[in-house]
């Protein structure tokens, strides 16, 4: 038995324990002892108290009440309001899952209902938000990882294991080096490999999507990269240029941990789909199966923002919000109990936008901070949040008021739900005509997974999907799936339409814009940024006069007549303003920036000037490039 559990279990009252189980860093102590499952809490505590790492008290399967009498049982304390959609039992565990649209209700007041449901039926109650918008990719998720539970449980205590193998904080002798594998000096292909004497961690493993050849993956076939002996991968947020290559690390073999915020493991799941999908429509052979996401989600550990967790002997991690993406997390490293702390950015946006709250800027410490440079330039500066809305309502009643139609090209996954907020709230107020608003392609599947997380959402958002008032369910969005409703749209009067994908490469917007492009009328607002040399770089220079679009294999030729607007600074990503304003509040100051996930010449720029400014020294490291922390 490792040190720890021995440790716990000389701190509890003789004979309580039952059995004692890892659940990665968590400790679970089964009892049979109903007395002391109904009031141990304070001895819980106690033992806490003195190992500083998590502990729970469960009851042992003997003394579980009867699952069909337990959920008669849960359905009778919890009152109707609460909409219970789902129980579900995970029996290896203890757990019971109760799934119900105001789990608040669930909760009760300082968790008295959660109490008196474990008092009652002696199982550990853990409550879900059923999403407002059905989510497959979430309910399939859930459903996958019940259906693995005695796998999970004894994954999740393998991985407990290996953390306390030689449990004593005392002793380390330490130092701190990182390679970069990719994402260097570049955007894309982001991965990064941490090491200690005891851990070999790799932070993200994307791809590069817009180039073809070896040049699109990260450099996994070095010397010191070897997969057998990676501890954990822990991932910032689910973009292809981080997650791309995960499935993949499992296809390959690996079967360790991957550490996440849970909407990033939904996310992840879908745009990994998604990405089988596309393959197979470019006719090239997909890098992994959609078994190889299964994969890869059975091995997810999902961490809250701000949840301390050890994930090897001599690493500690947690997440802060990052302000990019749904679930996107800036990690903080806590190595060797306290001698370096890291802080990774991962993509960040440090400024104020509908949908999420500005990236967290306060670490209880950190000595070395690596950051992107996306839009680190001394040119990339955002113009006023206000003006950018406006105009682009402006350009939207503009086009609808002269009986167009208006489609924005999106990036499925928050650039759109943003746009949404933007349409909604002006709609709402009377500034934005009445007309129809359609979403086309994966937004909506991604809508679904932002409503099914809203605590990961701004604190506006938050507050308005608890009061009901979600916007994405707002009426005046309506979800275009089949070719039928596609065509009611085109043939029918003025509307806005929203659809993937956001750089008109294939999916529904280039549908539609082969549809809307032929009419003065119509306009077309970009609100991402388009490739110079693909079609959206070519509509934005205005010389376009016809465009090629491919039609079940034939080519068609369509004048472009529709108006073309650009609309800059909707960006996910911090602007140059913003990323120095987060290294001057960033506190406290580290000592040192890495600098990355940036075109050459940005990075650059950005280091130089931090350097000037706070007089921090910033470092650039090259793909395959290793910096010693300490
Ligand atoms: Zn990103
Ligand atoms: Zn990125």
């Amino acid at each position: 038995m490792a040190d720890i559990l021995k440790t716990i279990e000389d701190e509890l009252p003789r004979g309580v324990v039952k059995s004692m189980l890892f659940e990665g860093a968590n400790i679970v102590v089964y009892t049979d002892d109903v007395p002391f499952l109904k009031e141990g809490d304070g001895d819980i505590r106690a033992v806490v108290n003195k190992i500083k790492k998590r502990v729970e008290l469960r009851a042992d399967g003997k003394i579980l009440m009867d699952k069909d009498q337990a959920e008669k049982e849960i359905r009778s304390i919890i009152s109707e309001e609460a909409e219970l959609t789902q129980i579900i039992f995970d029996i290896p565990r203890s757990i019971v899952i109760i799934e119900a649209k105001r789990p608040g209700i669930v909760i009760g007041k300082s968790g008295s209902i959660l109490k008196e449901i474990k008092d009652v039926t002696h199982w550990s109650p853990i409550v879900q938000r059923s999403p407002s918008i059905k989510s497959k990719i979430t309910e399939n998720i859930r459903a996958a990882l019940y259906l693995n539970n005695n796998h999970r449980r004894k994954f999740l205590n393998e991985i407990g294991e290996k953390i306390y193998a030689d449990w004593d904080p005392s002793k380390m002798d330490m130092w701190v080096r990182m390679t970069a594998l990719g994402g260097g000096r570049q955007v894309g292909r982001s991965a990064f490999l941490l090491q200690t004497p005891k851990s070999k961690i790799l932070i993200d493993c994307g791809i590069d999507v817009s180039v073809q050849g070896s040049d699109k993956f990260p450099y996994l076939d070095i010397p010191e990269f070897n997969i057998d002996t990676i501890d954990a991968v822990v991932l910032s947020h689910a973009h292809l240029d981080h997650v791309g290559l995960l499935p993949y690390l499992y296809k390959m073999g690996y079967k360790g941990p991957v550490y996440m915020t849970t909407p990033s493991r939904d996310i992840a799941a879908l745009l990994s789909l998604d990405f089988i999908g596309v393959s197979y429509k470019q006719a090239t052979t997909p890098l992994f199966s959609s078994s190889d996401v299964t994969e890869m989600v059975k091995h997810t550990i999902c961490l809250d923002y701000n949840e301390v967790t050890d994930i090897t002997p001599d690493i500690r991690i947690t997440m802060y919000n990052a302000g990019h993406t749904l679930g996107s997390a800036m990690i903080h490293f806590n190595i060797g109990n306290g001698l370096h702390n890291f802080v990774y950015s991962g993509d960040h946006k440090y400024g104020r936008t509908r949908l999420l709250d500005p990236a967290n800027t306060y670490f209880p410490r950190v000595e070395t901070l690596m950051m992107e440079s996306t839009y680190g330039g001394r040119d990339n500066i955002s113009p006023p949040r206000r003006e950018v809305e406006e105009d682009l309502i402006q350009f939207a009643n503009k086009v609808v008021s002269r009986g167009g139609k208006l489609l924005i090209p999106e990036l499925g996954l928050g650039r759109s739900q943003e746009t949404m907020l933007i349409l909604e709230d002006a709609m709402r107020n009377g500034k934005l005509e009445n007309v129809p608003i359609y979403i086309d392609g994966m937004i909506w599947d991604i809508n679904a997974i932002h409503t099914a997380y809203p605590d990961f959402l701004s604190r506006n958002v938050k507050a308005e999907i608890y009061q009901d008032r979600n916007p994405f369910t707002s009426e005046i969005f309506k979800q275009i799936g089949s070719a039928q409703e596609r065509k009611s749209v085109i043939e029918g009067g003025p509307c806005i339409v929203l659809a993937t994908s956001g750089m008109l490469v294939g999916g529904a917007s280039v549908e539609y814009l082969r549809e809307f492009a032929d009419n003065e009328k119509n306009g077309i607002s970009f609100v991402c940024y388009q490739p110079p040399s693909g079609l959206g770089g070519q509509l934005q220079s205005g010389n376009l006069t016809e465009a090629k679009f491919d039609v079940n294999g034939k080519q068609e030729i369509v004048p472009i007549r529709l108006e073309v607007r650009t609309i800059e600074g909707f960006s996910g990503h911090s602007y140059r303003n913003e990323l120095m304003s987060f290294v001057s509040s960033i506190n406290p100051k580290p000592k040192k920036i890495l600098i990355n996930h940036g075109e050459i010449s940005r990075s650059l720029d950005l280091g130089s000037s931090i350097y000037k400014s706070f007089k921090i020294e910033t470092i650039l490291p090259r793909n395959l490039e290793t910096i010693r922390f300490r």
